[in-house]
């Protein structure tokens, strides 16, 4: 999944100021990959990594974001765009009978769906709906709508076969109206394959019946192939909208994205089973996140920050538990981690043990005073940083000379560390687990 392949190349991202084209290459190929391997067609692929590449090249990492995480914002931020806003439901309003109609390849789940449509209007908005077939070519076709119509109560209207398909949609609209019915939901013939004459003949009776909703019906498991037939579809065309059939039996879901970046047009509904009752409203994001994993992305991001943090005080803990004393060196190396994460307050709480630092200890190690500590504590001897209690005064002076200060900064120095070494004798006395629930995060 984009999970475990962006792990990796957001780690090598962190400390970077700035997204280049250099620093996100890697990252962008393994974008490309987990879109490819969610089975998003290659023309889609490329053009959504191309997007991705263009927003992200130059942009400023926020400071509270690593560039890792900041390009995953802008994947997710680009996929969602794509997906859209989560689609309306049909559109009813024009005079009654509204004619919804249903165009698709054979095999594709168009007369399931007109089924699972009829429940839904009738039960959800209250309308009455009649169902029609206007597959000539298949007399079983109009059959199976006879039966399902039947199941979901639904009125049903027989449909001539000797009859072209307008002339049998106009006679539906015709009953429709005198029946009553809100809406009318026209069954076609679907091919198993694009060709002209399946073409000519849904425009010829789109043209002829002006319906208020155009709705392509596409199976998800074809996957690059749904592509394909979308483009032809959404040319022949006004599409209105997508379904997006058997998405029960689609662990990948590019086929989602495919279909919705080439005809431009809202998912309306999934088909989530064959039963009338498999329909299930489009969430984008939902969907989005499943494709690409990305809610587990985030998470990772934020593991992964937390697990660099907590090696580090795993190492700490570790040292303590051994009963070697926290020293002027770890403090070295806390303050070397607040430095690279640019030193600022809030970043603080997210090194080891500081969500327990006392707010006036936190300012005191911000801004320029990072780099006076470093000095003075890089002024020192190994042995003096090992062991803090060998600094008399005379070792003081000649350390504030070496750094550049004053006695009286190496003894606010000395002072905090004291400081920081109580807060650490604390948490070692809770062991491990203190440590670990001082840690924020
Ligand atoms: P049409 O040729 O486009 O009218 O397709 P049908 O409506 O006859 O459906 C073709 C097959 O797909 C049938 O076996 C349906 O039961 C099945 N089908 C349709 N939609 C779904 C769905 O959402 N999930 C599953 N699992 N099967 C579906
Ligand atoms: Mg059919």
């Amino acid at each position: 999944s984009l999970t475990q392949r962006l792990s990796g190349t957001i780690e090598r991202l962190r400390g970077r100021g700035r997204l280049t084209e250099e620093n996100i290459r890697e990252s962008l190929r393994e974008v490309r990959i987990a879109l490819l391997e969610a089975d998003v067609a290659l023309p889609v692929v490329q053009a959504l990594v191309e997007r991705i590449k263009v927003r992200a090249v130059g942009q400023e990492v926020l400071k509270s974001l690593t560039p890792g995480q900041a390009l995953i914002k802008v994947v997710r931020d680009e996929l969602t765009t794509v997906m859209g806003a989560a689609a309306a439901d049909l559109n009813l309003n024009v005079p009654a009978p509204a004619v919804v109609l249903m165009a698709g390849l054979q095999g594709a789940g168009k007369t399931t769906t007109v089924a699972k449509l009829a429940k839904h209007l009738k039960e959800r908005r209250k309308k009455k709906v009649m169902v029609v077939s206007a597959d000539v070519y298949r007399p079983a076709a109009i059959e199976q709508l006879k039966t399902l119509a039947q199941q979901v109560d639904v009125l049903w209207f027989p449909s001539d076969p000797s009859q072209k398909p307008e002339a049998i949609v106009r006679a539906a609209i015709d009953d429709a109206r005198k029946s009553f019915a809100d809406v009318l939901i026209v069954d076609t013939a679907g091919r198993t394959s694009i060709d002209e004459a399946m073409m000519r003949e849904i425009q010829a009776l789109h043209a002829a019946v002006s319906p208020v909703e155009t709705l392509f019906v596409v199976d998800s498991m074809t996957g690059q192939d749904a592509a394909v037939t979308a483009k032809h579809f959404g040319e022949a065309l006004p599409l209105t909208g997508v379904v997006l059939t058997k998405t029960d039996g689609d662990a990948r879901g590019g086929a989602a994205l495919s279909v919705r970046y080439i005809t431009g047009k809202p998912i309306k509904f999934i088909g989530t089973g064959e039963k009338p009752d498999g329909l299930d409203v489009f969430h984008p994001d939902r969907v989005a996140s499943r494709i690409l994993d990305m809610g587990d992305v985030l998470s990772l991001v934020e593991q992964v920050e937390q697990q660099v943090d907590k090696d580090k005080a795993a190492k700490l803990a570790e040292k303590v538990a051994k009963g070697k004393r926290f020293n002027l060196e770890d403090m070295r190396d806390q303050l070397e981690q607040m430095q690279n994460m640019g030193g600022l307050h809030g970043l603080m709480d997210k090194l080891p043990g500081m969500g327990q630092v006392p707010e006036h200890l936190k300012n005191q190690v911000t801004g320029k005073e990072v780099p006076r500590m470093m000095a003075i504590i890089g002024s020192m001897t190994p042995k003096e940083r090992r062991n803090p209690h060998l600094l008399n005064g005379s070792r003081r002076a000649r350390i504030a000379r070496g750094s550049g200060t004053s006695p009286a900064d190496v003894n606010k120095l000395l002072k905090q560390f004291q400081q920081m070494e109580k807060m650490m004798g604390k948490l070692a006395g809770g062991g491990m687990k203190g440590l670990m629930r001082g840690m924020k995060g």
